[in-house]
């Protein structure tokens, strides 16, 4: 385990990298109070910082992936809507989330067992150790099925046995290219169940929609039904609005405000953010990104 990728100092600026293709224009800097961890696995470099303006973040190949202060804000809008849509999901299959924010969250519904399959064992180890803010003991929940392999692996094993699958993974490049094409979406469709619901985290809107379009363009072959929803998480790409795009088996059309209203009082949820009338505001897009993303 190599180390020291990343040490600064004080008052220093920790500049965010890019992916290639993505936001290659836009350098985002943030003023670093202390580096906590930094180092470096079999698949990609990892961060732990405290920062001035969001608290500790979790950094991978110099991509910010969480902080403190919005991190509930991404967990819950990559959670809750793909769970609500469905009626009641049992089975639930995380790819990626090695910090442990989506398990939390899926947690709160009551589930029978929720898998959790990430390809780098460091970054649940660094993110137990140093972000237990994120995970809040949802490792350690008798509910939770740990897996440290490759995703696209893993959910060929599986054949209608999920009710949510969610992939909380890196954006598109190294181990989790693989994520986002067209082979793997057909896999997941395969895994889930009758009228399962598949929810992405899909990139923010932003620089000719590199990433979000050409992820629907595949979805919409293999999924009768899309919606995206987006919600503004300020750590992340230089506080672009940030979407999370759901697919369904079903009709997601069909399940109505009264709907989700009906689940999301039962489960008596205390959020930060997600909410019935969230579920569907959060979907209104404007014309232009309509035009865009047609
Ligand atoms: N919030 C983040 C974001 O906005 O991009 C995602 C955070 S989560 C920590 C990303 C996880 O995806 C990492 O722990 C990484 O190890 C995992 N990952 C990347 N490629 C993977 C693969 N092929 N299979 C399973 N997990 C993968």
């Amino acid at each position: 385990m190599k180390k020291n990728y990343w040490v600064f100092k004080k008052n220093q600026w920790f500049f965010e990298e890019t992916v290639p293709g993505i936001l290659e224009t836009i350098k985002p800097g943030i003023k670093i109070k202390k580096t906590i961890f930094s180092g470096r696995s079999l698949y990609q470099k990892l961060g732990v910082i405290d920062t001035l303006p969001f608290g500790r973040i979790l950094v991978l190949d110099g991509i910010i992936q969480l902080s403190k202060v919005d991190e509930f804000i991404y967990h819950e809008m990559l959670t809750h809507p793909a769970m609500f849509y469905h009626q009641n999901p049992k089975k639930v299959l995380i790819i990626g989330g090695g910090d442990g924010g989506v398990l939390r969250e899926t947690l709160k519904h009551p589930v029978k067992e929720v898998y959790l399959v990430d390809i780098d064992k460091k970054v649940i180890e660094i993110s137990q150790e140093y972000l237990p803010f994120v995970s809040k003991g949802a490792f350690k929940n008798k509910k939770a099925k740990i897996f440290i392999e490759d995703g696209i692996k893993f959910v060929k094993k599986y054949k209608n046995f999920f009710d949510v699958a969610i992939i909380d993974s890196t954006d598109p490049s190294g181990p989790s290219l693989g994520l986002f094409s067209k082979n793997f979406y057909q896999d997941i469709s395969k895994a889930l169940t009758k009228n399962g619901v598949l929810g992405i985290q899909s990139g923010c809107f932003f620089e000719q929609f590199f990433h979000l379009k050409k992820i629907l363009e595949k979805l919409k072959n293999i999924f009768p039904s899309i919606k995206i929803h987006k919600a503004c998480v300020p750590c992340l790409q230089c506080s672009n609005e940030y979407s999370f795009t759901v697919a369904g088996k079903s009709d997601l059309r069909k399940v109505t405000l009264k709907d989700i209203k009906k689940r999301f009082k039962k489960l008596k949820l205390n959020l930060g953010y997600y909410n019935p009338e969230i579920h569907f505001s959060s979907t209104v897009l404007p014309k232009y990104l309509k035009e865009k993303l047609r």
